[in-house]
């Protein structure tokens, strides 16, 4: 899938660089597109809610945004770009979606990389969301400069990637940095990938909300109660952060206590991997990213190796949602599916 045609520097309108391919992010309840020039930088971004009802219209939308997305490229080069997709894994040899854990069944093994291909007459590339983050995080914001960091996303789910020695890890499968089923609790509750104890299945803002609810079923007609019967809904993890901004002491326990389990999580790929930076994104934790830095921090301090206890940094991602659209062009040279930039 090596595309020759992009070698040199071709300049677009008022000395910017042309695209050099579409970047797209899918996530559970948007998706994300750009055009990226040579350095991975976004521009033009379109966004639309994810259509997770069938798996023809899933690619139907993702469709119509990429030609959104394209119809804002110099014509020059708009026939010929290439696209760059990241999603939840794990992603199967030709961009399938092996078993998405947060998606119907009739999505298993939906050839998303092929089937975007045949739609678009153009090569599609398919990699995990958090390494394309991973990698824009390298390219513009918390990793820059750096060799050896974690990064750790909190949303409707948990994941990770890895950086080592200045290369993304990727694994025998493509799929390292799968942080979200690390086990952290052997009792804990059960996790959508049908494990127990898993990170995911206590930080993620859904878990953060199935906790309330149990707290609430405790004691039927307290505080805590009505404030769900007020919101008609099941909680998510920005409900739980502002009740706890409010003040409600089971919210903020049940905060205290995730903020725990990533700590400990936190601590342990630490040890592991020796990193000089771990970075926090993700919704859940960028709603409050000091309590959640200053935790893992804490507990890295009293906890782990006497090397890492002053040394390790815990930040947060900076780049927000723009981190995948940053990391596309980077994760597309990385598998070879673009010609490096030569100069001149
Ligand atoms: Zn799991």
């Amino acid at each position: 899938m090596a595309m020759k045609h992009f070698r040199g520097r071709a300049e677009g309108p008022g000395g910017m660089s042309a695209p050099v391919a579409v970047v797209v992010d899918v996530g559970g309840t948007r998706v994300r597109a750009a055009l990226a020039g040579p350095d991975g930088t976004p521009t033009g971004r379109v966004v639309r809610p994810t259509d997770r009802t069938s798996p023809e219209r899933f690619l139907a939308g993702l469709e119509e945004v990429i030609r959104a997305v394209l119809a804002g490229a110099p014509r020059t080069v708009a026939a010929r770009l290439p696209v760059i997709v990241g999603c939840t894994g794990p992603i199967g040899p030709g961009g399938s979606l092996v078993d998405p854990p947060n998606l119907d069944p009739s999505f298993r093994d939906l050839p998303l990389g092929a089937a975007l291909g045949e739609r678009l007459r153009r090569p599609v590339v398919v990699g995990l969301d958090t390494h394309l983050a991973l990698l824009g995080e390298q390219q513009a914001g918390a990793l820059r400069g750096r060799s050896d960091g974690i990064y750790l996303t909190v949303s409707t789910g948990v994941g990770g990637a890895i950086l080592s020695g200045g290369r993304l890890l990727r694994g025998a499968r493509s799929m390292s940095g799968e942080l979200g089923h690390l086990p952290v609790a052997a009792r804990g509750p059960r996790c959508g990938c049908g494990g127990q104890g898993h990170l995911e299945a206590v930080v993620a803002g859904p878990a953060l909300g199935r906790s309330v609810m149990r707290r609430a079923d405790r004691e039927v007609g307290g505080a805590l109660a009505l404030r769900i019967r007020a919101l008609g809904r099941i909680p998510d993890g920005s409900d739980v952060a502002l009740w706890a901004s409010e003040g409600d002491p089971d919210a903020t326990a049940v905060l205290r206590r995730a903020r725990g389990a990533l700590a400990v999580a936190v601590t342990a790929l630490v040890s592991l991997l020796d990193p000089e930076v771990v970075v926090l994104g993700g919704g859940v934790v960028l709603g409050s990213p000091e309590a959640w830095t200053a935790a893992c921090r804490e507990h890295i301090r009293r906890h782990g190796l006497a090397a890492h206890r002053e040394s390790v940094e815990v930040t947060a991602a900076v780049l927000g949602d723009d981190a995948g659209l940053y990391g596309g062009v980077a994760y597309a040279r990385m598998m070879d599916a673009l010609e490096p930039v030569t100069e001149g």
